[in-house]
């Protein structure tokens, strides 16, 4: 089975991209959870759409968990996700690429673990994202001619509302660069499942407060579809190189012990 899986949500519907595409149903602990299996550029992966409920879910209420859980007892080693994400600062405008280094997670009310029961380890989350699939990404957008940021810190909320001025400005204060729903929690649940991580992110708005306009979701259309359009360039890439050098991102990183369970 695939050692490369692609995460991501409606605006990168990643299974139009397969060649001899199959769905499929991946058991999970408690149940399964819908994916597609094919090949791109020769090279085999599944992809998942974030939520396969076929109806729309807010993103505290995604099966996060089930997504990573599939995917780990399906074989996957290597997870990519993109992220569509809003700006904490001027100086990362809207159309900003980054592949993303560090989260700062303030979710609450969300399935944010494996660990439930008297089994669990404690993930070193110093690196949360891999090093080495990082690197492979950032080679694979260099090869494109994207002008990308190779680190960037991403401030992950529970959602659907928007920040307040306040929230925006502290965040930035602390550290963050963007800000967004899902991609700290997807992070967490492939760390503690053992596989490699990293996500393209692209900022499609600014912020509360960095603009004199008022939020709305309804001017994103354009902007995700850019950034998944990039996106697909940048899996293009990295299944051709994983394709041909047989690369095993796997070597000298530390993502499949990063979360040993407590004996
Ligand atoms: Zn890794």
């Amino acid at each position: 089975m695939a050692e490369l899986a692609i995460v991501g949500s409606q605006d990168v519907d990643a299974s139009e991209w397969l060649d001899n595409a199959r769905e499929v149903q991946l058991p999970t602990r408690d149940s399964s959870v819908k994916a597609t299996v094919g090949t791109l550029n020769g090279y085999e992966l599944i992809v998942m759409p974030r939520n396969s409920s076929g109806r729309p879910v807010p993103p505290h209420a995604i099966d996060y968990r089930a997504n990573m859980d599939a995917l780990s007892r399906a074989g996957v080693r290597m997870v990519l996700t993109t992220a569509m994400v809003g700006t904490l600062r001027h100086s990362v405008p809207n159309g900003s690429m980054l592949v993303l280094d560090q989260f700062i997670d303030f979710t609450k009310d969300r399935q944010f673990t494996f660990f439930s029961d008297d089994r669990f380890g404690f993930a070193d989350m110093t690196e949360p994202y891999c090093p080495n699939l990082r690197a492979h990404m950032i080679r694979a957008g260099e090869s494109l001619g994207f002008h990308m940021a190779p680190r960037g810190c991403c401030v992950c909320v529970p959602g659907p509302r928007f920040e307040t001025r306040a929230e925006v400005r502290m965040f930035a204060q602390l550290g963050g660069d963007v800000i967004g729903h899902t991609n700290g929690t997807d992070c967490i649940m492939a760390r503690e499942a053992g596989m490699c991580f990293a996500t393209f992110a692209g900022v499609i708005t600014l912020g509360a407060g960095l603009s004199d306009h008022d939020m709305n979701a309804h001017d994103w259309h354009e902007p995700r579809r850019q950034h998944a359009a990039r996106f697909r360039k940048i899996v293009g890439e990295m299944t051709r190189s994983l394709r041909d050098s047989g690369s095993d991102v796997h070597v000298d990183c530390r993502c499949a012990t990063a979360a040993p369970i407590e004996k």
